[in-house]
Order: C-alpha cells, then structure tokens, then sequence
C-alpha cells in the first residue's frame, strides 16, 4: 500500500471534503499512487483476503506441530471443545477464536499465511473479518472494503511507526493488528468514518505498551495465544465504537505516544529474548532444551 500521509486527520478531511467512506479514499489514493486503477487495487485486496482464508480452512484442519513443538494443536482443541456445544462464547466469537489460531498455527509451521501487518500477528485481522462477515452473511466486496479499512490503518500507522516487535515491541505488531481489525470491523457494520478511526484508537490506546518477548526467539510463546487473545480485544474495539463511544485522545497523539513508548522500552523487551517470558525460568528452560535438540 502506497499512502503517503502518516496523519489520520490528513485522510478524514479528504473523506469529508469528497464526501467518501475511507475504504474508497484509501483505494483512490492507492490507485493513484501505484498508478493502477481501483478495480486492480480492489483484486490485489481480493488476492490477499483469498489467502487468509486458505491460511484459515488449512489451520483449522491440522494438527500439526511447529518445529520446535511448542506450538500447533491448540486450534484443534477447540475445534473439539465447540464440537460439545460448551461455550461462554457465541458461535461467531467461537469462529473468530477458533480462525486466529488455525492462521497463526500455520504461521508457526510454516505455512502460508497473509502477514497482516506482520507474521506474528496474522491470525487477528482475518479472524475478525472473516469469521464476522460469515455471521453477517456479508459479501466479498463488503469483506474487501473491511480489509481496505484495515489496510489503511495499518498502513497511516506504519508511516510513524515501524511495525517490528524488534523496534517498538508487541504494540506496533499484535496491537497495531487489532486496531486495524476493529476498524475493519466498524466498516463491515457500515459505521461511520469517525467511529471507524475511535475504535482503532481505542483498540490501540488499551494496548500500549505491549512488550515483544518471544521464547527462545521464536514467533510461538506468547505470539499464538496472544493472537487469539487480541481478536477478542479488537471486537470490544469496534462494540464500544459503534456506541459512540469516543478516544478522549486522538489518535494521531496516540500513535506519538507509541513511537514515544517504543523508544522509552528497553532493547531487552524488543524481540532479544532477554527480558519479560523469555527469561522466566520456565522459557529458559525451553530455550535449553532447544538449543540441547538443535545441536545434537
Ligand atoms: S511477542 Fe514479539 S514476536 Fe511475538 S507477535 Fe508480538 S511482536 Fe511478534
């Protein structure tokens, strides 16, 4: 995606001046700068948004575990949990926990995934969209302008911040993920361009702060339950939006405040494995025991 701007404000105002939803800014601008038109822009999400579901049904029917095996059937037990109709959860929210581990399992097997905006946070962006629009019965081109959505706050986030854990910790991956995932989500219930950009602001204000700490360095603990963890979170995003419910911060400070954090937060929380689970007793154990098989 080639947006330019790294300013919410920059792209409100063009969506008010042309009286635009901002998935349709977003795929003007877009076309404009990669000199295409909306219709390639609009197959090249199409293309995108076909990967993610690829990711999910083969997720949803392995069992397979990582390399290293500290992750990979997680998925499947609650696929065999919902199997018993016992849930605290609705079907929908059970499909939107179930299709974030079955993508980021894959991710961790290697698999295909869409990174979206990263690998270690692929399962929150398309377990939201899609297990959603399925309940809604939502067509595939209200599901590609949720993803365009999605895009564009990723994209106007990522112009100020570098989404890499090893940058500015799990906020700029996981947390940056669920913004764009509640504000997706706000579009596919056709909210307005304002409560589309609250419900990433608050998604995001909620997550700062998030540190990246990876056991024995690899994208698996605490990446794959924190990306069911994070889907969950971006629905509350999106509910309290739709309320009109509002950032007393806007989101333009909010994402200063990150790249703030971000620079404040020790090397040692950034993707090192030095600090927070990591170097607990337990993952160094792990990291051990790892580094034990790997080098036999
Ligand atoms: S903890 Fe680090 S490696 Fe894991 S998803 Fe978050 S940012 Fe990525």
């Amino acid at each position: 995606m080639i947006i330019k701007t790294n300013n919410f404000q920059d792209i409100l105002n063009i969506a008010i001046e042309k009286n635009k939803r901002l998935y349709e800014v977003c795929e003007m601008l877009e076309a404009d700068n990669s000199e295409i038109s909306t219709e390639e822009v609009r197959d090249r999400v199409k293309h995108i948004l076909d990967s993610m579901k690829s990711a999910i049904k083969e997720g949803l029917n392995s069992e397979e575990k990582s390399v290293s095996g500290l992750c990979g059937n997680d998925c499947a037990k609650l696929v065999k949990k919902y199997k018993d109709g016992k849930s605290l959860f609705s079907k929908t929210y059970q499909n939107v926990l179930k299709y974030s581990l079955a993508t980021i399992e894959q991710n961790a097997r290697m698999g295909k995934i869409a990174a979206c905006p990263t690998a270690g946070s692929c399962g929150i962006v398309p377990s939201v969209i899609i297990a959603i629009a399925e309940s809604l019965d939502a067509n595939e081109e209200i599901q590609i302008n949720s993803l365009i959505t999605a895009g564009l706050i990723g994209k106007i986030i990522s112009n100020k911040l570098a989404l890499a854990g090893a940058v500015a910790g799990c906020q700029s991956e996981c947390g940056v993920a669920a913004a764009m995932a509640a504000a997706g989500l706000v579009e596919m219930y056709n909210g307005t361009n304002e409560q589309i950009i609250n419900a990433a602001a608050l998604t995001l204000k909620n997550i700062m702060g998030l540190v990246c700490d990876p056991v024995a360095g690899l994208v698996e603990v605490p990446c794959v339950k924190r990306n069911a963890f994070m889907s969950i979170y971006a629905v509350t995003g999106a509910e309290l939006a739709m309320a009109d419910i509002k950032s007393v911060i806007p989101i333009d400070e909010i994402v200063d405040a990150m790249v703030q954090v971000g620079e404040m937060m020790s090397p040692k929380l950034k993707e090192s494995s030095e600090a927070g689970l990591a170097a607990t007793p337990s993952g160094i154990k792990i990291t051990e025991e790892l580094a034990d098989k790997w080098n036999q």
